[in-house]
């Protein structure tokens, strides 16, 4: 196994070997003429939180979707539990037999607009994609949804449609339903950047919960008290490219100009 973080676990004299949940390796992604990531390398261990900051159009949500292959990169590897998804074989394949299913089921993502559907209530927005991408029966799925709901303190609004909730009610919605198919990676990109002042807190609550329960999180966001809080792992990006990256406590010691410019005016 390559790449993995030798580790002993203190009891048993051997050490055993951590495989990173997420490798990207060299990703490069251009759309056009236009080169947009450049050589991303980034190893996430399971249950680290990681925070992706920088300018905006400088590759954070192609960095997120390129992990669940939403954005597919041109070169370079990506390995989700160490099985190989990215445009070199064995991956390429695994992808065309249906893997990228199997690799969206693995990570679960949350966008800035939560992309509910207004004609269905809550508890049928979680409950959709367990039918359609691990194809449960209506009720086990709607079983399954308001054990999500009730994870993101909703369940009190099953029956309410998206017209019917705040945004921030909206956007727990659309965690519970990424939640809902177990997924052992969380993409959050700037979750709570279409939000009113008011609704942002509930809504990092919510993901403070998540994070609480060990789950591995890459989250784009501008909160820097968020980010302070939730960063293991910090990366700030430019132009396509990670310029620093480092662990917590980053922000207060990040060495490099941009980064430091970046912080003071934006966050
Ligand atoms: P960020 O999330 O940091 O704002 P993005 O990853 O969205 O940055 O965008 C990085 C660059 O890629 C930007 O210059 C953006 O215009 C370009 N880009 C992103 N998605 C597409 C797309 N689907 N087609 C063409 N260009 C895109
Ligand atoms: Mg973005």
């Amino acid at each position: 196994m390559s790449g993995g973080t030798v580790v002993t676990d203190g009891v048993s004299s051997a050490p055993r070997t951590v495989q990173p949940v997420i490798e990207l390796r060299a990703i490069n992604k251009t759309y056009g003429k236009t080169q947009v990531l450049f050589d991303i390398d980034l190893t996430i261990e399971r249950g680290q939180h990681v925070v992706l900051f920088g300018p905006s159009g400088s590759g954070k949500s192609t960095v997120l979707r390129s992990i669940n292959l939403l954005a597919e990169p041109d070169s370079g590897s990506l390995r989700i539990d160490g099985v190989e998804f990215g445009p070199g074989l064995p991956g390429a394949a695994a992808v065309k037999r249906g893997g990228r299913l199997e690799l969206r089921r693995r990570v679960g993502m949350v966008f800035q607009q939560f992309n509910l559907f207004p004609h269905l209530c809550a508890l049928d927005n979680v409950a959709l994609p367990l039918r359609k991408v691990q194809r449960m029966s209506k009720a086990k799925a709607r079983e399954k949804a308001a054990i999500a709901l009730r994870r993101v303190g909703l369940i009190d609004r099953a029956a309410n449609y998206p017209a019917e909730l705040s945004g921030g009610q909206q956007q727990r919605v659309a965690i519970a339903r990424a939640l809902a198919l177990d997924p052992e990676v969380m993409l959050f990109d700037e979750p709570t950047s279409a939000l009113d002042p008011e609704l942002v807190g509930e809504v990092l609550k919510t993901m403070r919960e998540v994070a609480e329960t060990g789950m591995t999180m890459v989250v784009v966001t501008h909160e820097l008290g968020f980010a302070k809080e939730i960063g293991d792992l910090n990366v700030f990006m430019e132009d396509g490219r990670i310029v620093e990256s480092g662990p917590r406590g980053f922000y207060d010691n990040c060495t490099s100009d941009r980064a430091r410019e970046f912080l003071k005016a934006v966050m």
